[in-house]
């Protein structure tokens, strides 16, 4: 009599967690690891698995298409562009989300960081079509990347990002091949670029021309990592921690714009500390603690030294 109830009791006790322990094994059972998620889309990330239509590729798998970039990266027709558009982008996938779950060189970095690499695999993972886009002189950044809201419609972009739909990638052959505009007046070209009338008319009709100094962007897997990270609601700042610059610096070995091997070891270190810091992205959810203590620990400071580093 006295077992029964005892039994009786427990059962009706026991019911509720058994229930909780059955939903979190099958939550378990449904568990995969971020290592895991990140070779099956780097297996699909295969450009020998595209196939070809008019404005470009796709790779079903991927649910990822590619359109416009017969021209990438330096606009010049090149062999298999957008082949070599999908390779970038599959190296700088698995560079930049090992950096993120702590399988880089970097090691470790902050728990948030795995958990921006999970939402950025769910982004890659949807059933939604990413478009990585080439155009030529139509933007004054080297790449640009949609968010889920357009810019207002007086932006200059807001056509470009409506054409191109989210999540996508747009990227300017021009600006990443260092190439002078050709949309500047004859008087700029004159005045400000001291070109005569032959070389304006061979620029403007002929090939553009790249003036010294123009940058010609050469991590190209760095880039394209940097652009992803925006589609994740992360925007530049100066005032609080920029996470597609602390990325690309961490993850890819400092700047493009930075020559010397030695300074970007020395912000990549940064970078990296920063990406580690426990005060600071424990306090992620409260952005103006944050905001507060990247200022007090100087992170603030790391991209205008490195600013001041760019040849
Ligand atoms: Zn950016």
């Amino acid at each position: 009599m006295r077992f029964g109830k005892t039994a009786r009791i427990t059962a009706t006790r026991t019911l509720p967690l058994l229930a909780a322990l059955l939903s979190f094994s099958v939550q378990a059972a449904g568990f995969i690891p971020l290592e895991e998620r990140l070779d099956t889309l780097l297996e699909e990330l295969d450009p020998d698995l595209a196939f070809r239509h008019e404005e470009g590729i796709q790779l079903a798998g991927a649910r990822l298409q590619v359109r416009d970039c017969q021209n990438y990266p330096y606009n010049q027709p090149v062999a298999d562009a957008e082949e070599r558009l999908i390779e970038d982008l599959r190296q700088g996938l698995k560079q930049g989300i090992e950096c993120m779950i702590g399988n880089g060189p970097a090691g470790r970095l902050h728990s948030y960081h795995e958990y921006q690499a999970h939402l950025l695999l769910n982004t890659l993972e949807s059933a939604e079509t990413k478009t990585f886009r080439c155009v030529a002189d139509r933007m004054f950044a080297n790449a640009v990347a949609t968010t889920e809201q357009l810019p207002p419609r007086k932006d200059a972009l807001y056509r470009l990002l409506r054409e191109t739909g989210h999540p996508g990638v747009v990227l300017d052959t021009f600006r990443i091949g260092g190439l002078l505009s050709t949309r500047h007046s004859p008087e700029t070209y004159r005045s400000f670029f001291k070109l005569d009338d032959q070389q304006i008319r061979e620029h403007l009709t002929g090939s553009p021309l790249r003036l010294g100094g123009n940058h010609r962007y050469q991590n190209l897997p760095a880039l394209l990592f940097h652009e992803m990270v925006h589609w994740l609601g992360h925007e530049h700042s100066a005032i609080r921690p920029d996470m597609a610059h602390l990325y690309e610096t961490c993850c890819f070995g400092g700047s493009d714009y930075i020559s010397d091997p030695q300074k970007n070891a020395t912000f990549q270190a940064k970078a990296c500390q920063a990406l580690k810091d426990v005060d600071l992205w424990s306090n992620a959810y409260k952005p103006y603690r944050q905001m507060r203590l990247w200022h007090y620990k100087e992170y603030d400071l790391i991209k205008s030294a490195m600013r001041d580093n760019y040849h």
